[in-house]
């Protein structure tokens, strides 16, 4: 209710659109009565030599003491001698699963009008260890690490969550015929997991013959839980199925319950203070940072609001082919509130 103390919540505006697609998930949010305080943070402009990143340690202890928060876009500045702002949160906040919803938004045209999925992706190892080198001229290695601990604790939020949201299916996305060793571990470590779940069924399908069902018809899948290379490809191309950029959110899970959720899309600098940027990507997420903190009215109530001024049509942003501004899309949410 109003009257209780409100939940501190980390915002990164981030670059770019940033900043005004996240004053929308601002106006929004209060206009919904949203019992949340955002505590601010900007990336520095200079590289901050506790992280080694322009990303404070302040903003880091925020999200830290708050355990969630919300993340636009960050465009990656140039130069040497710091860590990328992504990676550098991903390690500090030890952000191991990026969960990505993607749903057909009714009244959006897309091929497919059927699409409900939900993938999970490992974020801290397999193929992004970093460890590469030359072992002689004309011969590199890249390893691929795949750990026990890493594999079920991403099988164990996979699991979780089709549980508690509902879903029926988790499918395990590898490609343990040819990895044996490493995605073998990683099936080992779902099917473990799965059999704590038996009213969830489980079940395994080659990346390849995936890519392959997806495209045919998507909504042969509900949970996809898979290795970090798998995650990113197989994530974007749902996100493709659905509507692009401009709508696909995102949160990503970290150790301790963390949840950081943020936009897929980055910082969109050809479009950048022109008031033209569609937030619904940013709002998304805001809702699924809602879900994450049990305030499923709210949540439903500014996801229906979204989903309702998309659906009418009479004011969308350029992207989806109206004429609308982000501040008139904005208002149009709100009153469909
Ligand atoms: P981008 O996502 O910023 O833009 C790609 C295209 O999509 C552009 O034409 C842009 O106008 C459009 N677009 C993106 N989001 C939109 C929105 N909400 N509404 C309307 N149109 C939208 O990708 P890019 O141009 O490759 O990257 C720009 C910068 O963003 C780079 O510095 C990159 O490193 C950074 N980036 C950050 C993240 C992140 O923070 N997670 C992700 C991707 C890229």
């Amino acid at each position: 209710s109003a009257s209780s103390t409100p939940i501190r919540a980390t915002l990164f505006p981030g670059d770019g659109i940033g900043p005004e697609i996240a004053e929308s998930v601002k106006k929004i949010f209060k206009a919904a009565d949203v019992p949340i305080e955002w505590e601010e943070h900007y990336v520095g402009t200079e590289v901050d030599p506790r992280t080694q990143s322009f990303l404070t340690w302040e903003s880091l202890e925020s999200v830290r003491r708050n355990r969630v928060g919300l993340k636009g876009p960050m465009a990656t500045p140039i130069g040497k001698g710091h860590r990328s702002l992504n990676l550098t949160l991903r390690k500090e906040l030890n952000l191991y699963a990026n969960v990505r919803p993607c749903y057909s938004l009714p009244g959006y045209k897309t091929r497919y009008d059927n699409v409900n999925l939900i993938t999970i992706r490992e974020n801290t190892e397999g193929e992004y260890s970093g460890l590469e080198h030359q072992v002689v001229r004309g011969v590199v290695e890249s390893l691929k690490v795949i750990t026990r601990q890493a594999s079920l604790r991403v099988a164990e939020y996979a699991f979780h969550y089709a549980k508690v949201h509902g879903r029926e299916r988790v499918s395990a996305i590898h490609k343990a015929n040819i990895m044996q060793k490493t995605d073998g571990l990683f099936l080992k470590c779902c099917r473990e997991v799965a059999e704590k779940y038996p009213e969830i069924t489980y079940e395994e399908v080659v990346i390849d013959n995936c890519c392959m069902m997806l495209v045919k018809n998507p909504a042969l899948f509900d949970v996809l839980v898979m290795p970090n290379l798998y995650g990113d490809i197989i994530s974007d191309l749902c996100a493709g199925l659905v509507g692009g950029l401009g709508l696909t959110p995102s949160c990503n899970i970290g150790e301790g319950g963390i949840a950081l959720a943020e936009a897929v899309h980055g910082s969109a600098p050809d479009i950048a203070g022109k008031n033209l940027a569609n937030p619904t990507a940013l709002l998304l997420s805001g809702v699924s940072m809602l879900r994450h903190l049990d305030l499923h009215d709210k949540a439903e109530k500014i996801q229906n609001a979204i989903l309702t001024t998309i659906a009418e049509g009479k004011y969308r942003t350029a992207d989806l082919g109206g004429k609308a501004k982000t501040t008139e899309f904005t208002k149009a949410i709100i009153d469909h509130l």
